[in-house]
């Protein structure tokens, strides 16, 4: 399609005055939106677990045109949802070429193109934007000034064009201007200091700001969107209550509510088909990194504040697999199947993103980590095998027995010894696995099968991931009665 080039086009093209001039980039997401849900369509597709809680918020928020804040901690895909908002723009907005600030051609803000249509007319050129083009998003931090964000006076630009200071066309505009006829997104807004909060205030509310005691007319049209940590947030004093007053919608955003959930968003975000091989990662592998989130996220040893980010099972996920794969390359083997020792084998993915209490700290990030790959392996485990009798297996470990299987192991040689071990093999029914099933999957199941006794402290292994009988608990020895204090104390009045 060929966009008019010229305003005196633009006018009689779908681009109208009657139908661009008043409405404002909330309108625009506004009526967007109703189309996409008329529709029926999602409204963020590839936001996962969000539908019936901060989905149907956000959308009441854009019907409302609201500036919003979405609260929540790291990795809550809280910076995501916010550049999605752009496929709630048109596919193409024109504006006055050249413009800095994209003014609309029906009514330019800037003083140059105020002069320019007086000069041109219907001859001014007009440009085009794309969806992607409308949406700045700034980092807020303690050192972003009203220059930054705003503006400043250039005297160099003055003098150049033999303005005044001051003039509007001596401005150097900052982010929010450039901003204008889209959406600006500030991350961590309470960072913000306060003086540029004002900024932000005045901007919002009248459409003039000060910048170096000049005053500046600048009525933008922007959609603001914020996000920031819940308890940063709502802490007295980080938000000045005049521009909290103006974000029309406070929006709670959450970490996956059940592991499945959360398995399906780290399934979409990592990256885990590689050329080559055939990759199989088996659900009980799959939950368990994902629950070591879970359990992340309940422990007192890490940090309630900083939160666990989803960008853990994640990254954790791709390490797991590369593990697998530097095996299958060692062996020549073709399909890569990972195993539990390949997630405590991905530690580097998991210490680096918690972050640890006093506690915590003392124990060391590893043994934090190990503590908790253990409490995932015990309750995924349980989910398969909770009414499982392993008594078989248990005591072919009591009775002497010991398995070596380090996660270089090729699966056709720890096969072999895995098969040597009475009643094993048959339990992998649980989870679906069989005697014809690959090598690499038999093994990855009866290794999971180990790793569930060990984490339960049924049966013992060591640091060469050598499985061998438990440390059997020393028989309780019978406490003498005795008690701290006398069962009875004579009290004395006070008085
Ligand atoms: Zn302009």
């Amino acid at each position: 399609m060929n966009f008019p080039g010229t305003l005196g086009e633009l006018r009689h093209s779908p681009f109208s005055e009657q139908k661009l001039k008043t409405r404002r980039v909330k309108d625009e997401l506004r009526d967007n939106l109703v189309v996409k849900l008329r529709e029926g369509a999602p409204v963020f597709p590839g936001i996962v677990g969000y539908d019936d809680t901060v989905v149907p918020q956000i959308v009441n928020a854009i019907l409302s045109r609201h500036n919003f804040i979405l609260l929540g901690l790291r990795g809550q895909a809280k910076s995501r949802i916010l550049r999605a908002l752009t496929s709630l723009l048109d596919t193409e907005t024109p504006y006055i070429a050249g413009c800095e600030i994209h003014d609309n051609p029906y009514s330019p803000i800037c003083r140059r193109c105020r002069d320019l249509i007086a000069k041109c007319g219907d001859a001014t050129a007009i440009a085009y934007l794309r969806p992607e083009e409308r949406y700045v998003e700034k980092l807020a931090t303690p050192d972003v000034t009203i220059a930054d964000l705003i503006g400043d006076i250039d005297p160099i630009k003055a003098a150049r064009g033999g303005h005044e200071l001051g003039s509007e066309l001596t401005v150097h505009y900052g982010l929010l201007p450039r901003a204008n006829r889209g959406i600006f997104a500030i991350n961590e807004l309470p960072d913000l200091a306060g003086k540029i909060q004002v900024g932000l205030f005045n901007i919002m509310q009248e459409g003039d700001v000060q910048i170096k005691g000049y005053p500046i007319r600048l009525p933008l049209d922007v959609a603001l969107v914020f996000s920031a940590n819940p308890e940063d947030y709502t802490a007295r004093g980080k938000i000045i209550t005049p521009l909290k007053d103006r974000i029309g919608s406070e929006i709670r955003t959450h970490y996956p509510a059940t592991v499945e959930e959360g398995i399906a968003i780290t399934t979409q975000e990592a990256w885990i088909r590689r050329d080559g091989y055939r990759l199989h990662v088996p659900k009980y592998v799959q939950e368990v990194i994902e629950r070591i989130a879970f359990a992340a996220r309940e422990d007192k040893k890490i940090d309630k504040r900083s939160g666990v980010s989803q960008r853990l099972p994640i990254s954790c996920v791709e390490n797991v697999v590369s593990n697998a794969e530097r095996r299958a390359i060692r062996h020549d083997e073709t399909l890569v199947v990972p195993r539990i020792g390949d997630v405590y084998a991905a530690m580097p993915a998991i210490t680096g993103k918690l972050e640890l209490e006093y506690e915590g700290e003392m124990k060391g990030a590893d043994h934090v980590g190990r503590e908790l790959i253990r409490a995932a392996i015990v309750k995924t485990f349980d989910g398969f095998f909770k009414s499982t009798d392993m008594n078989q297996v248990v005591q072919w470990f009591d009775l002497g027995g010991e398995i070596q299987l380090a996660d270089t192991a090729s699966a056709v040689e720890a096969l072999q010894s895995l098969r040597g071990i009475q009643g094993l093999m048959e339990k992998l029914v649980k989870l679906n696995v069989g005697p014809k099933d690959a090598a690499e999957t038999q093994v990855s199941a009866a290794e999971f099968v180990l790793e569930g006794l060990h984490a339960h402290k049924r049966i013992g292994r060591n640091e060469e991931r050598v499985f061998k009988a438990g440390e059997k608990p020393p028989k309780p020895v019978e406490k003498p009665f005795e008690r701290d204090e006398p069962p009875f104390r004579s009290r004395r009045p006070f008085n």
